[in-house]
C-alpha cells in the first residue's frame, strides 16, 4: 500500500486531497499542529474519514520533529500544503509568514533526502509569485515578480524545491496554483466572504458587507479539481515538472458579488460598502494562468464552471446558517 504524507490536511486542499488519496487506496498520514488537536472544529472537514486517517501531531517549525516523522512513516509521496495562506502587507505578519512558509519546506526536503530519497514531493506554490507582472496570461516561464511577503515566501520555497530536484536528484515539484475555491474555503478569502455574507443578508442576519477593490480580477477554479492535478504531478510519466494550475478565465470580484446575490434574488449594489482597508497595492495587471502545459502532458483541465462553484458555496452557507 502506497503511503502519502500531507501537511495542511485539515485545510481546504488537504482535506480534499486526503479524500482523493483514500479513494485511490493510499495509507494517508496527516500532520496536524499541536493547537488543532484540542480544537476539533478545525478538523471537521476530516470527520467522515477520521478512522481511516493516521494523524500526527508535529510542529512544522521544528527540523528534528519533521526528521523523526519522515523516519517513522517513510512515505512514498509527500504533499506540503500547509502555509500561512493570506496575503498580508503588515509588518508584524512578515516574519511569521517567512518562517511558517519557508523553513518547513526546507526541513521536509532535507529530511527526505537523508531518509527516503525515492519519496516524491509536491509543494503548493502560488500565482502570487508572478505578482506585479506585465504578462497575461502567465506561463511557467514568465518572470517571477512577487509583490507581497507571502509571494516571496512561496517563491523562495519554490527555489528550494527546484534546488533539491536539480542538485540532489529528488522527485520534487511545485504546482503554481491560482485561486481555487469550494465550500471549505476559509472566510478570509473574498469568495467565501461574499457567499457567507450574501447568505446572512438573505436570512436577515446582517445587512451590509464591507468590500475592497471590487474591480480586481482573479482566476478562480474549483479546489477538488486542483488536488487531482497535485496527485497527477507526483505520478507524471515525464518525471518531476512544475506546472501552472489555473482556469485562465478572468472574473471580477464584482462578477462574484453579482452572481452570489442574484442567486437569492438580491441586488448586491444595495448591500455593499467600499472600505479602503481591504484594498491591495499593485493589482493593475491581473493574475491569470495558462494551464496548457499540464493539459498537454497530463490531460488535466478545469471542468466546474465559476457559477457552479459559487452556487455550491452559497447553498452550503445558507444551510450552515439554518
Ligand atoms: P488572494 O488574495 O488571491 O489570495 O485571494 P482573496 O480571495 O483574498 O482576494 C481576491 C481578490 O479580491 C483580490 O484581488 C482582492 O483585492 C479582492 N478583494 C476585494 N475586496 C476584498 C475583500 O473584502 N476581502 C478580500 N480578501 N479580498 C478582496
Amino acid at each position: 500500500m502506497r503511503k502519502a504524507l500531507l501537511t495542511g490536511i485539515n485545510g481546504q486542499d488537504g482535506s480534499y486531497l486526503a479524500e482523493l488519496l483514500l479513494k485511490k487506496g493510499y495509507e494517508v498520514h496527516g500532520v496536524i499542529r499541536p493547537s488543532s488537536i484540542q480544537n476539533h472544529q478545525k478538523l471537521s472537514f476530516l470527520k467522515n474519514d477520521f478512522n481511516q486517517l493516521k494523524l500526527h501531531v508535529c510542529s512544522l517549525n521544528n527540523h528534528l520533529s519533521i526528521y523523526k516523522l519522515i523516519d517513522a512513516i517513510k512515505p512514498d509521496e509527500c504533499y506540503h500544503l500547509a502555509a500561512a495562506s493570506f496575503v498580508s502587507y503588515s509588518f508584524e505578519d512578515e516574519a511569521s509568514i517567512l518562517e511558517t512558509n519557508l523553513n518547513p519546506t526546507h526541513f521536509f526536503l532535507s529530511s527526505i533526502k537523508e531518509l527516503v530519497p525515492q519519496c516524491k514531493f509536491y509543494f503548493a506554490g502560488s500565482s502570487e509569485i508572478f505578482g506585479n507582472t506585465d504578462v497575461v496570461p502567465q506561463q511557467e516561464t514568465t518572470r517571477f515578480n512577487p509583490r507581497s511577503i507571502y509571494g516571496i515566501s512561496k517563491l523562495a520555497s519554490h527555489y528550494v524545491v527546484k534546488n533539491y530536484r536539480e542538485h540532489h536528484g529528488l522527485y520534487a515539484c511545485t504546482g503554481f496554483c491560482y485561486n481555487h475555491e469550494s465550500p471549505r474555503r476559509n472566510h478570509a478569502f473574498v469568495s467565501r466572504k461574499i457567499t457567507s455574507g450574501a447568505a446572512k443578508i438573505y436570512l436577515n442576519r446582517e445587512d451590509k458587507i464591507q468590500m475592497g477593490n471590487i474591480d480586481a480580477i482573479r482566476d478562480w477554479g474549483y479546489a477538488p479539481e486542483y488536488v487531482e492535478a497535485m496527485w497527477m504531478m507526483l505520478n507524471n510519466p515525464y518525471g518531476p515538472k512544475d506546472y501552472i494550475i489555473a482556469t485562465g478565465i478572468p472574473h471580477t470580484v464584482r462578477d462574484l458579488l453579482d452572481l452570489a446575490f442574484s442567486l437569492v434574488d438580491l441586488d448586491y449594489r444595495n448591500y455593499i460598502e467600499i472600505d479602503s482597508n481591504f484594498f491591495r497595492p499593485g493589482e493593475q495587471v491581473p493574475l491569470l494562468g495558462d494551464a496548457s502545459n499540464i493539459h498537454k502532458d497530463l490531460g488535466w483541465q478545469p471542468k466546474t464552471k465559476f457559477s457552479t462553484i459559487i452556487e455550491e458555496m452559497l447553498l452550503n452557507d445558507i444551510n450552515l446558517l439554518k
